[in-house]
């Protein structure tokens, strides 16, 4: 990996300073992540000048790019150590997967869009991010061969946690999902212990639905 965009440094950690420790995240390694992904080349180049704005953007197919903080919430929820195998579901543009790539997770992430995924792809190719893997399908499925992870983190809103993903949690492993409708949704994290998934919210987020062909409410999920 090298040191990308030596031009957008300065707004990289302007943005880190500004919009996210200020805001209270804390982990170092998180904060460094961010000033190292460079948030433009996961734009089209029409929008290269708004990359550092604190806000979600287009990315097409009517999906976005998470604002800056949200991405650096989840990945501090998360708290990714080098070497542990991750699950993302919603690749989108690749930054979240950037973003854990660089902490040196072994990435695992699934997106139900061809056109993103492809493009996302390549701009994994482009920064030399090694320990991603790909795949196209329903993320709410997990990755079952793969399984089990010390992390999934879900980048788009589910009415309730999709079982197979609960399922591929491996012991004293976290998993980061944003949990309501379309209106309101709270940031979920789930702990696996010795005999219980633990539950702590993390404050209200926006993000686009999961579509899924698993059925969508709770109690059919039960
Ligand atoms: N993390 C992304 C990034 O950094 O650009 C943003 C993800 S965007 C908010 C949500 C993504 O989830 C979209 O790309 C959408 O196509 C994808 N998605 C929705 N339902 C899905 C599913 N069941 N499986 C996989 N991907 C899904």
């Amino acid at each position: 990996m090298g040191v990308p965009a030596p031009k957008t440094r300065r707004n990289r950690r302007r943005m880190v300073a500004s919009q996210v420790a200020a805001r209270g995240i804390k982990s170092r390694r998180v904060l460094a992540s961010l000033a190292w992904v460079p948030r433009e080349w996961f734009l089209a180049p029409h929008l290269a000048d708004e990359a550092y704005d604190d806000a979600p953007l287009p990315i097409g197919s009517g999906q976005t790019i998470s604002q800056p903080y949200i991405v650096a919430l989840m990945t501090e929820a998360l708290a990714p150590r080098r070497g542990q195998r991750i699950l993302e579901i919603g690749t989108g543009s690749g930054y979240q997967t950037a973003v854990l790539a660089h902490l040196g997770a072994h990435v695992y992430t699934i997106e139900r869009l061809p056109d993103l995924l492809v493009e996302a792809e390549e701009r994994f190719r482009r920064l030399g991010l090694p320990h991603i893997g790909t795949r196209l399908g329903d993320g709410a499925c997990g990755w079952p061969e793969a399984a089990p992870f010390d992390g999934i983190i879900v980048t788009a809103a589910a009415p309730a946690v999709p079982p197979p993903l609960t399922e591929q949690l491996a012991p004293g492993g976290r998993l980061v999902i944003p949990i309501g409708d379309l209106g309101a949704q709270e940031l979920v994290i789930l702990q696996r212990t010795a005999a219980e998934l633990v539950e702590r919210h993390a404050g209200g987020v926006r993000f686009v639905p999961l579509i899924s062909r698993l059925a969508f409410t709770e109690g059919e999920w039960g």
